[in-house]
């Protein structure tokens, strides 16, 4: 082998290596956001207290003064 072959050769396994991470924190990602996102969130009126539920839930009790509020609409 010479030595160019073995410098390409090395920045080609780099490569490989970088986008293999990529791909993998990709998935990673994509794997936890959906269940993040489908939490709904709450604004407490009183308080200003900002908290999230359950998405099965449509409203939500703060928990720092225990008024009942409706989930955050986007
Ligand atoms: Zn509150």
């Amino acid at each position: 082998m010479t030595i160019p072959a073995i410098f390409f050769a090395y920045v080609a396994v780099l490569l490989a290596a970088l986008i293999g991470v990529g791909i993998f924190s990709e998935m990673r990602r994509r794997g936890f956001t959906p269940s993040q996102s489908e939490d709904r969130i709450f604004r407490c009126p009183d308080c200003g207290y900002v908290y999230t539920d359950d998405p099965d839930v449509d409203r939500s009790r703060c928990s720092q003064c225990g008024k009942l509020n409706e989930a955050i609409k986007f």
